[in-house]
């Protein structure tokens, strides 16, 4: 496999943008020697610059969940192409897609787009904030929120509460405010309200954590943290930005049904285009202006082309009575065959997923918690990784992140990771 094409591409961007990559992740730092560039997408597969095809299992972090070049979100976007681009005023689908997304979520009653989850998550903050009279947020080490200063911070040292920036620029001042505690950790929590519950504006969290690679909430946790939040009047904001639409058409909140007071959603609900969103309870929402006294606003939010991308995207699924069963079942399988070829290579592996999400940890199990992913092998990803790309199949370029099928996968390309993966794990077994 030559990637020739990717190399001169990287060359002439990291001229012009940092690391040649606008995210981070994009560079593949941990399993490549520089960054693959693609070029088209169809269906299951992407193909990068040098003509090389691959089985997606990316899927842009999520959003092509319907796979490349879905016909009706395709034909939804050119058809909304020719109406117009962007008002910057209201339009019809802006209602249409709330809408739909309100009916779907039971604890959204109203709600405001906007164009990333990071915009999500960092409005949800604000409101959180102002609807409280507090500063205080909890975030949970391993979930990721998007680069929101306050969201990126670390626990600090000791005993002490006050989280610290994780990136340089991010004023010691603002992660003070932050409190991160561990997933998974009830105790925690409870400990946190019981020390300074007074001054606790919300709790964020990703209701099946995906972004330190998939991690499931423990039994009970999730209802402890309403429990909890409850008793204190602090806000619970689920960040459905993987989990909306993706483990089932009403979310994590659907699924474990509960009722967090704010929720953030991205990925899936743009159909591929650039789309976030917050909402929640009524009361809550409508403190947001010019309702309310909480400024928040974007010159492109509620983009039309985005708003038919999202309403085509999700109309499909909604149409499709068998299309999550179809997807949980591919994770599944996906699940299954990784843990036979894992252990017929003798390598340790953690294989663990939600509905539509899955990962593979090399290490032993069960992974609870960001403590937990450290075991990871990071060399053992990147050969796992390195043969799966050979053999076809892209993965997420970093270990401790998720795998997502789309419902473009079909019995073809089953096939072809089925015959990849043996190879990939022996890659994996021998690579220290
Ligand atoms: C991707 C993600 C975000 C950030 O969304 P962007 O569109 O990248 O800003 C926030 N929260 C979660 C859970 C995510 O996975």
């Amino acid at each position: 496999m030559t990637t020739d094409n990717s190399r001169l591409l990287y060359e002439r961007a990291r001229q012009v943008t940092p690391g040649g990559v606008n995210s981070p992740v994009r560079s593949m730092r941990q399993v490549r020697p520089y960054p693959l560039f693609a070029e088209r997408g169809e269906g299951a597969y992407v193909y990068d610059a040098d003509g090389n095809r691959y089985v997606d299992l990316l899927c842009s972090w999520g959003p092509l969940i319907l796979g490349h070049g879905h016909p009706a979100v395709v034909g939804a976007i050119k058809e909304q192409a020719e109406r117009a681009l962007t008002f910057g005023i209201a339009s019809r689908l802006e209602v249409e897609l709330a809408e739909l997304l309100t009916s779907a979520l039971p604890a959204v009653d109203e709600l405001r787009f906007v164009s990333s989850g990071t915009e999500a998550t960092m409005s949800a903050i604000r409101l959180a904030r102002a609807f409280t009279g507090r500063d205080l947020i909890i975030k949970f080490a391993g979930c990721y929120h998007g680069h929101v200063d306050a969201l990126l911070a670390r626990a600090g040292s000791g005993a002490a509460l006050s989280a610290l920036p994780v990136s340089p620029g991010v004023p010691g001042k603002v992660a003070e405010d932050t409190i991160v505690l561990p997933y998974n950790d009830l105790g925690a929590i409870e400990q946190a309200f019981r020390e300074r519950g007074d001054r606790i504006a919300a709790v964020i969290v990703e209701p099946i954590a995906a972004n330190m690679g998939v991690v499931p909430p423990v039994e009970g946790y999730l209802v402890g943290l309403r429990r909890v939040t409850r008793e204190h009047g602090a806000l619970l904001i689920f960040d459905e930005v993987i989990t909306g639409f993706r483990v089932g058409f009403s979310g994590a909140q659907g699924m474990f049904g509960l009722d967090p007071d704010l929720t953030c959603l991205g990925k899936v609900i743009g159909g591929g285009l650039p789309v976030g969103a917050y909402g929640g309870r009524r009361e809550i929402m409508e403190r947001i202006a010019p309702q309310g006294d909480v400024y928040q606003a974007g010159t492109l939010s509620g983009s039309p082309i985005a708003m038919a991308a999202g309403l085509a995207q999700l109309s499909e699924l909604a149409r499709d009575p068998e299309a999550y069963r179809r997807l949980r079942e591919l994770g599944l399988t996906l699940e299954r065959e990784m843990r036979e070829a894992a252990a017929a290579a003798g390598v340790a592996c953690t294989v663990q997923g939600a509905p539509g999400l899955l990962s593979a940890f090399f290490c032993e199990g069960p992974v609870r918690d960001q403590a937990d992913t450290e075991r990871n092998q990071i060399a053992r990803y990147r050969a796992f990784w390195q043969s799966m790309a050979e053999s076809g199949v892209l993965l997420p370029p970093a270990a401790n992140e998720a795998i997502f099928p789309s419902l473009a996968l079909g019995d073809t390309e089953l096939e072809i990771i089925r015959g990849a993966l043996p190879a990939a794990f022996r890659a994996a077994a021998s690579a220290d």
